[in-house]
């Protein structure tokens, strides 16, 4: 077991925005990377997907925990690790939720494909063509993003898309707009960067 730290933004965000090397072959560290990548998502309970940058390792590489929307709980389903990934069609655009584990707590509306079709290789090293569809498409368009250091921020288009999930005083997850959260002072670095 290898969990790695995650670069969180907006304190790492030179690592976040650093462009990614495609995977030339197989060896032991790209194994390590695999494992590492794995290790590290299946710690967090929250997350569906990260990237190799993340774990400030610039690799054309990121795991995805597909079928995430589905009612199956989420551990039962297998986590896929995917390199080098080229999109190869895409479409069926369309605003949806979105969030990262370099931002935790921050959620928005982002407009991405709800279908993509996609070739890469896959964890053995082996070239593969798949078609994604809604959260699956969602969440690889939004891996795919890291490799090139585009953050989901990026795509939100006004500060009313984006808010936090905090808890009431009941222990109740809760929805706050960061817009309202800035009229406190908080979150001031994010809107600062972000405009
Ligand atoms: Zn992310």
């Amino acid at each position: 077991m290898a969990i790695r730290k995650i670069l969180l933004y907006p304190e790492d965000e030179p690592g976040l925005r650093k462009i990614s090397e495609p995977l030339t072959g197989m060896n032991r560290q790209v194994r390590k990377l695999i494992r590492d990548l794995k290790d590290t998502l299946a710690n967090d309970p929250r997350g569906v997907g990260l990237a190799a940058p993340q774990i400030n390792v610039h690799k054309r590489a990121f795991v995805v925990r597909l079928g995430s929307s589905e009612d199956s709980p989420p551990e039962e389903n297998p986590l896929i690790v995917i390199f080098n990934p080229v999109i190869l069609a895409e479409g069926d655009v369309k605003r949806d939720f979105d969030g990262c584990l370099s931002f935790p707590g921050l959620y928005g509306k982002t407009k991405r494909p709800h279908y993509l079709n996609l070739s890469g290789l896959n964890e053995r090293g082996e070239p593969f063509e798949k078609e994604f569809h809604d959260a699956d498409a969602v969440m690889i368009h939004h891996e795919i993003d890291h490799l090139d250091g585009i953050l989901f921020i990026d795509h939100i288009e006004k500060m009313e898309d984006l808010y936090r999930i905090i808890e009431n005083e009941d222990g109740m997850p809760m929805r706050v707009a960061v817009s309202d959260a800035l009229s406190r002072g908080d979150d001031s670095t994010i809107l600062n960067r972000h405009r």
